[in-house]
């Protein structure tokens, strides 16, 4: 069950956000979105076995190489998510307005892995290991970006360069 904690935190009685959704066969995607919660934040996201591998980045990513950015791992999202704007009512989790601020497809930086699930087991695996190194392809971010796990608060912290 990936996305128990996801559906945990949140009620679909009562919130617009999405509870699925089937991966494509070829391109990994990711997104990031801009969320007015409670406080403004970005949600960056990269598809990895068919649900959103998610971390909030107070700050938003830069484009400047030497910028370091703080990003906490939160819960898996489905993959549907990629596609949400709309409103989360107040008073639910994260409620407030998200807007899709740039999206498009990733890959990992090295080129060796051709097919779709070598890239993300290699994916996973340096998720697991707490350094990810990836191109992404989207209108505003574009070239090469990592997530570097970090102990500067807390186990789900990283930072986005
Ligand atoms: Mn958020």
């Amino acid at each position: 069950m990936k996305l128990a904690a996801y559906k945990k935190k949140r009620s679909f009685s009562k919130t617009p956000e999405p509870t699925g959704g089937k991966a494509d066969s070829d391109a990994l995607r990711f997104v990031v979105q801009k969320h007015a919660a409670s406080h403004l934040h970005y949600d960056f996201r990269l598809e990895m076995e068919g649900v959103l591998k998610s971390w909030a980045v107070p700050k938003g990513p830069s484009t400047d190489p030497s910028v370091k950015r703080l990003a906490m791992m939160v819960e898996d999202h489905p993959y549907d998510y990629r596609n949400f704007e709309g409103v989360i009512p107040k008073g639910q989790y994260g409620g407030g307005t998200v807007i899709v601020w740039d999206e498009g497809v990733y890959e990992p930086a090295e080129a060796e892995f051709t097919d779709k699930r070598s890239k993300e087991k290699h994916l996973l695996h340096q998720l697991h290991k707490g350094k990810i190194v990836f191109n992404l392809q989207g209108k505003k971010l574009k070239g090469q970006y990592a997530l570097v796990k970090s102990s500067y608060q807390g186990e789900n912290s990283w930072l986005l360069m």
